[in-house]
């Protein structure tokens, strides 16, 4: 199917996403479901999956609680009996930061009082029963549209049995079960037209910002510049010039010198306590990372695995120099010792410390995110060993950690220093340019996220943090999906010496710093990443003054065909660089004779 890129105006969704923005609506399952149809209409199916999501979440909640008697669909009585006691009752397990029925409740009790208005005095049961059968139908059709397939069929198949009569499911489920669930979905990446928080990456603003306060954070040799690189195809032409981002020597920079030395909050590390790296910088503490549960995956014999790791290359020691001290969270401590799922985090410095208080520990201090953990872990192995991306549930660390980090300071997620100069997505929408999207990774898992920081799902509220600050629109599905095409553009995952990810994390320097395939400086993250000029101690200069630093984002010693493949993805074409030229014409010509 081919999405026209709709043209038109956005009006109808920016006059839903005030209303929806406006406390008192924030639980109104018809607005929910008239966004969703929006989306679709718009040619945003996947967005339209979150909004169909919520409303299916408040009608079943309303559902439940009317079908237990403890919430009425008329306007005969109040709206519930005993019901509210035991919620009150279990708000103490909101302390242990579970979402309880409590909050199931009370966002029923809100939900169900705008189907009674729209009922007029009636019975609101018509009306529910409708909305039930619509919210769902629209999230099978969405889902079937963005290409989650496997979804599709799961929810197609409830809607059969739950409306058996309805038009949709069964053609839904049919179609479903046809096809072919291998890629999962794939949807536009682009800067929505609503977006109001993507920098214009090359104006004299930005780049002001980036040399005026990122960079001499990392370094005092280098500075950010606009460069015209080659537009690539995947056919090795080249296509003409787009703009980029690039970094510059500002004085010449001497092999082997370290040109650039940056650290990031972006940073998460699948097991903070027992992995043997700093929850803050990602720095190993201890010596090796001693695995601390039963393996999750059956080693065979003989799939030996050198007691230590790999030993990583020589640097200046910096990393792998044990601290005196480590630093833990007693709070946290203190929590999981009562049995809440937290995640005790381990610091290696108290600068660490500091700035995870400051910038974002608040936000996760005693909640329960032990499971989101658990998953990045136990998904490490095969999925994510064949690539230097981090898997889908690394992202939702990294996506757990922005969030903690937009409550805990106050700021929009997409506007935080961290996150708002990476390169996501191309500043005018490339007709036909899809990333891949999964309805665990950007909405179900998403929910589970903001459940987990106690953050309301509906309203945006958090009932002791920035309470004034964070909006429903925070969180929304289009943030998600632009932060998630961020970190699949620009973010780097570590393996531990059991190929497991250990750690993750966005650095915007690092995502600044363009390729080729003869580069000048290399790098090296183990939790700081880490730029020095190339070549040995005393050969002279690695990168002239006013020259460009180049890093090669492959094994620069794979032939230049391999090396092509390797990075169509990351450069979004074959490499077209001075060595791939050249090594394409040498073969070229050896062909000839
Ligand atoms: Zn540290
Ligand atoms: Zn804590
Ligand atoms: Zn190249």
């Amino acid at each position: 199917m081919t999405v026209s890129s709709p043209a038109t105006s956005t009006d109808a969704l920016d006059e839903l996403a005030a209303k929806l923005a406006d406390g008192a609506n924030a639980y109104d399952p018809t607005l929910y479901l008239a966004r969703a149809r929006a989306y679709l209409a718009q040619a945003y199916p996947d967005l339209a999956a979150g909004d169909a999501y919520r409303a299916v979440l408040l009608t079943d909640y309303i559902r439940d609680y009317s079908d237990e008697g403890d919430l009425l669909l008329d306007d005969s009585g109040v709206g519930n009996s005993g019901r509210e006691e035991e919620g009150e009752d279990e708000e103490d397990g909101e302390e242990e930061g579970r979402r309880t029925d409590a909050e199931e409740f009370y966002a029923a009790t809100q939900a169900v009082l705008h189907l009674r208005r729209a009922a007029g005095q009636g019975d609101a049961e018509p009306l529910l029963e409708q909305l039930e059968q619509d919210s769902l139908l629209l999230l099978v059709t969405a889902l079937k549209e963005v290409g989650c397939d496997k979804q599709a069929g799961e929810y197609a198949r409830l809607g059969v049995q739950r409306f058996p009569k309805a038009r949709g499911f069964r053609e839904v489920l049919g179609a479903a079960e046809a096809a072919d669930k291998g890629n999962g979905g794939r949807a536009r990446r682009l800067v929505y037209p609503w977006n109001s928080h993507e920098p214009d990456r090359f104006s004299a603003e930005a780049v002001g910002h980036l040399n005026g306060l990122i960079v001499p954070r990392s370094s005092d040799c280098v500075e950010v510049r606009v460069v015209n690189l080659p537009l690539l195809s995947e056919a090795a032409e080249v296509l003409g010039e787009t703009k980029h981002l690039g970094v510059f020597a500002k004085r010449d920079i001497v092999a082997g010198e370290n040109c650039m030395r940056e650290e990031s909050a972006l940073t998460v590390v699948t097991d903070p306590a027992e992995g043997g790296l700093c929850e803050y910088c990602g720095c190993r503490w201890r010596k090796e990372a001693v695995p601390s549960r039963p393996k999750l995956v059956l080693r065979l014999p003989g799939d030996a695995v050198a007691e230590g790791g790999k030993e990583r290359k020589a640097d200046d020691g910096e990393d792998d120099a044990a601290p005196a001290e480590t630093f833990a969270c007693d709070l946290c401590a203190e929590a999981e010792a009562e049995g809440i799922e937290a995640v005790v985090p381990i610091w290696c410095s108290p600068h660490c410390r500091d700035m995870a208080m400051a910038k974002y520990h608040p936000a996760l201090c005693s909640r329960p995110i032990a499971p989101i953990h658990r998953a990045a872990l136990r998904q490490s192995d095969a999925q994510v060993a064949r690539s230097s991306q981090p898997g889908g549930a690394v992202y939702a660390l990294l996506m757990m950690k922005a969030f903690a980090m937009a409550l805990t300071q106050g700021v929009h997620p997409l506007e935080l220093e961290e996150t708002k100069y990476l390169y996501g997505v191309p500043p005018v929408e490339v007709l036909e340019l899809r990333i891949g999207w999964g309805w665990e990774e950007n909405v179900r898992g998403v929910v589970g996220i903001l459940e987990a920081l106690g953050i309301d799902v509906f309203s945006g509220k958090h009932p002791s943090l920035s309470t004034e600050v964070s909006r429903p629109d925070w969180w929304d599905t289009w943030v998600v999906n632009t932060l998630v095409a961020k970190f699949r553009g620009t973010a780097s995952g570590r393996l531990n010496a059991h190929g497991e990810t250990e750690a993750a994390a966005a650095h915007t320097l690092y995502s600044l710093v363009n390729h080729d395939c003869e580069p000048n400086v290399r790098w090296e993250c183990a939790g700081i990443m880490r730029f020095w000029g190339v070549g040995g101690e005393g050969s002279g200069i690695a990168v002239k003054e006013g020259h460009e630093l180049q890093s090669c984002y492959c094994d620069n010693s794979l032939p230049y065909k391999e090396r092509r493949e390797w990075m169509m993805g990351c450069l979004g074409g074959a490499c077209m660089c001075s060595r791939c030229l050249r090594e394409e014409k040498e073969d070229k010509e050896r062909e000839k004779r």
